[in-house]
Parts: structure tokens; C-alpha cells; sequence
């Protein structure tokens, strides 16, 4: 099988090309490669190469900078998955797609469904949603992962900047009630990799799944246990994980506003890949090891 995986440079993405290998020859071509703001290189691209199946890890992920670059951002979250959409439609096949918590609004304090209304409150999750509908209503069959809190050993994520900052500074303050769940890219990918082989077997039903860890925590908890598990592997930091300030979002203001919500409730893909998803924390222990192991 011909896999187009975009993104390939992305913490997804990465460990995508990882995990599909077993399936086939994976394509993976990068910005210089394949401009994916470009919609008629993108065309060329698939008419070329014909993949079989497409797996969209590309996006436009800076949250802030999405608000003064709404049209890049659109073009990126909802455009190109629609283009990818109309493909698979026209073929027959499968599309694979990433979504973000951000489309939610963030009110209450119960884990979001599959079914609940969306509602988001930043450019960003605006576009990641047009994106989602735009695959759904293309009529091709798909799964579309919504997603939280992305970090790995790669690429730029909270966990590294975390401990840049702890081996800069004496103490940190760090937001402390936004509710959710840190995801690990390889988690994504292995859960990908299941789906994927189940849905060849005709054991998996299209459609939407949350995808994240077991657990929850907040910004300033998951920094907490970055600083504890980081020192546990020997890692010297100048903050201690009890120098880190909660502090409320209101009082650190970003140009994008952030859902205080965004617990996903995991049933529907636990059930439907027959998996228990790990707790966030021991992912976190795992990480920061290949992290800190390999410097
Ligand atoms: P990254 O930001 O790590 O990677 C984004 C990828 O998209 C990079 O490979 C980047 O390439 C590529 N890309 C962006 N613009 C272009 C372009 N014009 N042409 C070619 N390639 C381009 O994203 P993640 O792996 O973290 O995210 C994967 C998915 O998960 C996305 O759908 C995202 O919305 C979703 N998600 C992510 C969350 C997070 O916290 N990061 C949270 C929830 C959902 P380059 O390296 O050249 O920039």
C-alpha cells in the first residue's frame, strides 16, 4: 500500500512514518518538497504519486499566531484536509486526520463526547473545526482524531520548553486551571497504526474518536511532573517542582484564548479498538527518558 503521511516533520508526523513502515511504502515529503499551501502542487503531487491511503498530520499548529494569519491557518486546518477528502472520496479510500480539543468551548467540567456540540474560541480551533466538517461531509470514509495536548522527544512542545525554563530560571508560574490531557505523539501513532490495521480488516467503524491518554491534569500539574519524573532520570533543574506558581489563565493573557475544558471522554475508542489507553503520567515517564537518555 502507498501511504501519504503529511507532516512528516511534525511530532506526529515523525512518529507516524515510524509506525506505518510495516504497512507499506510511506511518502513522507517535506515543505520543500510539497508547499501544502499550495493547492495545485498538492493535486500534482497526488495525481503523481497516486497514494492509496492519506494520513493528514499537517496543520497549522501556532495557536497565537493563527489569530493574525487566520487565512494561512484555513488554508492549512480546513482546506487542504477537504482537498484530501475530495480525493479519497472520488477513489474509494480512507482518509486519516488529526483534530484538536480547541474546537470545543471549553465550559463545563465533564470529559467533552464525540456527539457535543462544538463551539471553539480561537482562530485556530475555529479552522481546526472547518477542517473536521469538511472531511465529514465529503462522503469519504475516515477517521478524524481529536486530540489534546500534543508533546514528544521531537519538536517544539511544552515539556521542552519546560525544561529549557527550569534550567534557566528559579521559578516558574505556570497556568493552573485549564483541565486536560497531555498526549504523547508516539501514543497517536501506535493507536494510528491499530486503527489502521482494523480498518483494513473491516473491524473498524469510520468516523470521529477522541484520542488522548487516561487521566487529567492542568498546565501547572503536567509541568510539576515534568520537573519530579526529569530529576527522578538525574536531570539538575534550578526549579523544584514546589517553585512552580499556579496561576489562573486570566492572568497570563495570550492573543488566542484557551478552553478551560478539555477533558475528552476516551470510551469510544477504547471500545471500538478493543484497547485500554495508558494513564498520561507513565507516557510522560517514558518521553522524557528517551528525551533525557538520548542527550
Ligand atoms: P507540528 O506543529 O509538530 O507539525 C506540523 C507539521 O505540518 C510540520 O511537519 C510542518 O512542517 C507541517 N506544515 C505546516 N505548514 C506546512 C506547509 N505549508 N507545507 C508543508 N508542511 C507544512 O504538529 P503536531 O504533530 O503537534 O500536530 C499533529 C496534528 O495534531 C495536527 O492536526 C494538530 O492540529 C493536532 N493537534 C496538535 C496539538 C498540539 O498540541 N500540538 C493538540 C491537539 C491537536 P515544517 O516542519 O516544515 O513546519
Amino acid at each position: 500500500m502507498k501511504i501519504l503521511v503529511t507532516g512528516g516533520s511534525g511530532q506526529v508526523g515523525y512518529e507516524l512514518q515510524r509506525q506505518l513502515c510495516i504497512l507499506g511504502e510511506v511518502h513522507a515529503p517535506n515543505r520543500a518538497e510539497l508547499d501544502l499551501t499550495d493547492a495545485t502542487a498538492v493535486d500534482k503531487w497526488l495525481g503523481g504519486h497516486q497514494p492509496e491511503l492519506i494520513i493528514n498530520a499537517a496543520a497549522y499548529t501556532a495557536v497565537d499566531k493563527a489569530e493574525e494569519e487566520p487565512e494561512l491557518a484555513r488554508r492549512l486546518n480546513a482546506e487542504l484536509p477537504a482537498q484530501f477528502a475530495e480525493y479519497s472520496a472520488m477513489r474509494g479510500q480512507w482518509l486519516v486526520h488529526y483534530s484538536s480539543d480547541y474546537v470545543y468551548p471549553g465550559s463545563g467540567e465533564t470529559p467533552w463526547q464525540e456527539g457535543d456540540g462544538t463551539g471553539p474560541i480561537s482562530v485556530y480551533g475555529q479552522t481546526k473545526l472547518e477542517g473536521d466538517e469538511a472531511v465529514q461531509q465529503s462522503g469519504c470514509a475516515h477517521l478524524i482524531f481529536r486530540t489534546s495536548w500534543v508533546y514528544s522527544a521531537r519538536g517544539h512542545n511544552f515539556m521542552k520548553t519546560m525544561l529549557r525554563l527550569a534550567r534557566e530560571r528559579e521559578a516558574l508560574r505556570i497556568v493552573g486551571d485549564q483541565i486536560g490531557v497531555p498526549t504523547t505523539a508516539r501514543l497517536i501513532a501506535e493507536v494510528t497504526l491499530l486503527a489502521v490495521k482494523q480498518r483494513g480488516e473491516g473491524r473498524l467503524e469510520p468516523g470521529l474518536y477522541h484520542l488522548a491518554p487516561r487521566g487529567e491534569t492542568n498546565w501547572h500539574g503536567f509541568a510539576q511532573a515534568i520537573f519530579r519524573h526529569a530529576e527522578a532520570l538525574g536531570e539538575t533543574l534550578q526549579v523544584k517542582p514546589d517553585q512552580v506558581v499556579s496561576i489562573a489563565t486570566a492572568n497570563y493573557p495570550t492573543p488566542a484564548r484557551r478552553p478551560l475544558n478539555s477533558r475528552l471522554s476516551l470510551e469510544k475508542v477504547e471500545q471500538a479498538l478493543g484497547i485500554t489507553l495508558p494513564n498520561w503520567e507513565s507516557q510522560l515517564q517514558l518521553t522524557l527518558a528517551e528525551l533525557l537518555e538520548d542527550a
